[in-house]
């Protein structure tokens, strides 16, 4: 072995090392690791009706899933083999016609999706969980396509322009910014939100209470207007220092659900700014962006690296194939934060019945499977299932009772 050999394999076991022990430090929780989930029965909870519901429900959303990425996927393998030739026409320079080929790939994928998207909004409208009219599915959502379509001109521009300086060692650089980018975001995205303070006194002074109980200092808490757009309940913790908070869709604060059930949700929400996990989110896309970004590196050498306009459609491939391949264990992830925030909620609130009373009134309300299939459970659920979630609630019943 070479002298420049044997110190590139140090580095390397190295850099693995700094991965796995910030993997390990992130992936701490205060869930007991001797915590046994109980096995439940999923018709003990739920009506036979109900589970026809959304098993037939997810069976089309399967479908729209597997169609979409294939879509995506094929549309781009043939945009990576033969979109090259558009750039020969271009005389923008090399970033300028990499991003005119990022914005030509963007529209391609967009207009593969499109009828994905359509057949999605039906689905939905069908089962009442949507109220978007398919002339504004397709004409209103211009201010978001925009935002995406700017967002990419822009990382293009930071992954050529430092291409262009540091040839195939750009991803040192670029991953940095990116993770920097994703910082800012998760600060500026409260603001971002057009919500308004919760009316509610009952529910603020429930809030005030439990924020004390985690420790989390003050919060406030918001509600977001979506009723106009759906019916799906659902509620986020958001921002990172002077910029947290939680934000209520109005779905939940509607009239269905009970000021416990309520609780179980605020506090759940809290969890998540207690235990650090948007900064934890961070750490994670950290993780992914260096690996990620040098694959990127290595995968566009043969089109003359990311400094080539050339390299853009390949480019854009391998980022969709590298983000379907990570999102198992990117869900995984997500699950893990999850089930620590429901732990945040069930140890603050000592009230596990309505944990179980929510997760229930969940089924009907989402139509989301109790206990999907496994291939469904690694590629589409961010959070622990409905089963899993109820189980937790009997788990920490069990354990208080000792
Ligand atoms: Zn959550």
């Amino acid at each position: 072995m070479t002298p420049r050999l044997a110190a590139r394999g140090v580095l390397l076991v190295a850099l693995a090392a700094v991965w796995a022990l910030s993997a390990y430090l992130l992936w701490q929780t205060k869930v007991p690791s001797s915590l046994h989930l109980p096995h439940l029965d999923p018709r003990t909870y739920f009506t036979a009706a109900q589970l026809r519901a959304t098993a037939s429900f997810s069976r089309v959303n399967d479908l729209i899933f597997w169609g979409t990425t294939l879509a995506q996927i094929a549309a781009l393998a043939v945009y990576a083999r033969w979109g090259i030739r558009w750039a020969r026409e271009s005389a923008a320079g090399p970033i300028g016609t990499g991003m005119l080929l990022g914005m030509l790939g963007f529209a391609l994928v967009w207009a593969v999706e499109l009828p994905f998207g359509v057949l999605d909004l039906w689905w939905q409208k069908r089962h009442h969980l949507s109220s978007v009219g398919y002339v504004s599915y397709l004409f209103g959502g211009w201010f978001s396509l925009g935002g995406q379509f700017v967002f990419l001109c822009f990382a293009l521009a930071i992954v050529m322009g430092f291409a262009r300086k540091l040839g195939e060692r750009w991803w040192i650089a670029a991953a940095p910014a990116f993770v920097g980018l994703v910082l800012l975001f998760a600060f500026i995205s409260p603001y971002l939100t057009p919500t308004h303070r919760l009316h509610n006194a009952a529910l603020r002074a429930v809030a005030t209470r439990l924020e004390a109980e985690e420790h989390v200092g003050h919060v406030p808490i918001d509600v977001e207007t979506v009723r106009d757009v759906t019916s799906l309940p659902n509620a986020e913790a958001m921002g990172i220092g002077p910029s947290r908070r939680v934000v209520l869709w109005d779905t939940l604060v509607d009239g269905r659900f009970s000021r416990p059930e309520l609780t179980i949700v605020i506090a759940h929400e809290l969890g998540h700014l207690a235990r650090n996990h948007i900064w934890k989110a961070v750490g994670w896309y950290a993780l992914f962006a260096f690996p990620g970004a040098f694959l990127i590196a290595r995968a566009t050498r043969r089109r003359g690296g990311m400094g080539q306009a050339e390299a853009v459609p390949l480019a854009l491939l391998v980022f969709v194939v590298l983000g379907l391949l990570a999102l198992p264990l990117e869900n995984a992830i997500s699950r893990h934060r999850e089930a620590e925030a429901d732990w945040m909620a069930l140890r603050t609130t000592h009230d596990p019945a309505a944990a179980t009373a929510l997760f229930r009134r969940f089924v009907p309300a989402t139509l989301d499977e109790p206990s999907p299939s496994t291939i469904d459970y690694l590629l589409l659920e961010n959070h622990p299932t409905i089963m899993q979630r109820i189980a937790m609630a009997q788990a920490w019943r069990q354990s208080a009772k000792k």
